[in-house]
């Protein structure tokens, strides 16, 4: 019996926030709207959605010694997720995006990664308790590389059950992709990761690619599909519907999808039973604004399974 359903190890960022008419062009200034400050980044939403959910989650993280890094801390614990492992005391600012939004709803987003860097193998080698701690351990690629690796081998060693999300997009080593189980990508990521080995160029189409990523060494594989839902790639192909629902806004549903993918995983649900679940906590993350504060809570997602019942 595992103390932890899911532990994801990877980024937090205060994602800030400004609505403009247009973007400006090199050496122009515009005005915005006021500023409005949200807690983010692909770890910290995955371990929120997670933890809403009522998944015994912990967030294995780096943030700094700011206000943004306690946003974010509080964030985690209103949710009820251990942050034991949301480290901070480096000398780096928490990781922030810098976000715009024009009139027409299209975001630019910078980076900085700030605290997110310097998360490192060491800081994973100190947090053995948790990976021996956790069903299910899930990242993505906002870290560095080489604490992505011993993430996964820590999760590894630990018997834990490996959900990886290449985003954004990178060669990732063998001995990586040999142990996710299952690895999830967007449309964009895969077809980023296939770049020139997609089988029949970039048209093949979902089942096409999750069988190309498959034949590079992951135990199983995800493609989700935006309205679509997901397609299941373990050996064949299922596709997974998503719930019909009115989008408001996309932010962050992929990283609630695979938070609640995780932990069903660590529950012991099937693969196709894990996305079937997750397709819902998706759908119902795109009917409310932001990342976070979209995520639904156990009832929302079991509404709209009911709806869809009700809906045949
Ligand atoms: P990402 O946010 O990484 O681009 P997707 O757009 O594929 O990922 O969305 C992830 C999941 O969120 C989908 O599998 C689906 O369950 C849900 N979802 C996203 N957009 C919609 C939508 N318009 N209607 C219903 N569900 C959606």
């Amino acid at each position: 019996m595992h103390r932890l359903d899911l532990l994801v190890v990877g980024s937090a960022n205060a994602d800030l926030v400004i609505g403009v008419e247009r973007r400006p062009a090199a050496g122009e200034t515009v005005l915005g709207s006021d500023l409005a400050v949200h807690p983010g980044g692909k770890g910290a939403n995955q371990a929120a959605a997670a933890a809403r959910l009522g998944a015994r989650t912990a967030l294995l993280a780096r943030v700094g010694d700011d206000a943004h890094g306690r946003l974010l801390r509080d964030a985690q614990q209103a949710v009820g997720a251990d942050t034991t492992g949301l480290l901070h005391g480096g000398p780096s600012p928490t990781g922030v995006a810098l976000i715009t939004v024009d009139a027409a709803g299209d975001n630019s987003i910078v980076v900085s990664p700030g605290a997110n860097n310097r998360l490192t193998p060491d800081d994973v080698a100190h947090a053995e308790p948790l990976f021996d701690a956790a069903a299910v351990v899930s990242l993505q690629l906002e870290i560095p590389l080489d604490t992505v690796a011993a993430a996964v081998r820590a999760a590894t060693a630990a018997g834990s059950r490996v959900v990886l999300n290449p985003s954004p997009p990178a060669a990732l080593p063998d001995d990586v992709l040999a142990v996710c189980d299952p690895l999830v990508v967007n449309e964009h990521e895969a077809r980023r990761l296939l770049g020139d080995d997609a089988p029949e160029g970039m048209d093949g189409g979902p089942e096409v690619w999750a069988r190309a990523l498959s034949a590079r060494g992951p135990r199983s594989v995800v493609v989700t599909l935006g309205a679509e839902g997901a397609l299941v790639w373990d050996g064949e192909a299922v596709t997974v519907p998503s719930p019909e629902v009115a989008a408001v806004d996309t932010t962050g549903a992929g990283d609630a999808f695979t938070g609640a993918l995780g932990w069903r995983l660590g529950l012991g649900d099937t693969l196709v039973e894990a996305v079937g679940y997750a397709v819902r906590v998706g759908a119902a993350a795109v009917t409310k604004a932001g990342a976070q504060e979209s995520y639904p809570g156990p009832g929302e997602v079991a509404e709209l399974t009911a709806q869809e019942g009700a809906g045949r």
